[in-house]
């Protein structure tokens, strides 16, 4: 599985030794998926564009880690909260 890459200049996750197969957790489950989004977000909080990349997959419904989000809490961000409906 491959995933949309963020085209934002010297961003932590084009760098050589990060391996971009790290932003995509779909395929995983349990301690090994955990310890993958542990990981991609470290990546993401060195990242300069971190703020940006995180909306941009927000707006554009990205699947996978960016902006050290993954896609279920971008999917709860969209979700109305009780309060306001209430
Ligand atoms: S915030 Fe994360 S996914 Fe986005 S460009 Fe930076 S390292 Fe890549």
């Amino acid at each position: 599985m491959s995933r949309a890459y963020p085209d934002f200049p010297g961003a932590a996750c084009h760098a050589e030794d990060v391996d971009p197969e790290l932003f995509v957790t779909e395929g995983d489950r349990g301690r090994k998926r955990e310890q993958r989004i542990a990981k991609a977000k470290a990546v993401c909080f060195r990242c300069k564009w971190r703020q940006e990349c995180g909306l941009w997959a927000y707006r554009t419904h990205q699947t996978g880690i960016y902006g050290a989000t993954t896609t279920a809490e971008r999917d709860e961000m969209r979700r109305p909260r009780r309060a306001a409906a209430a």
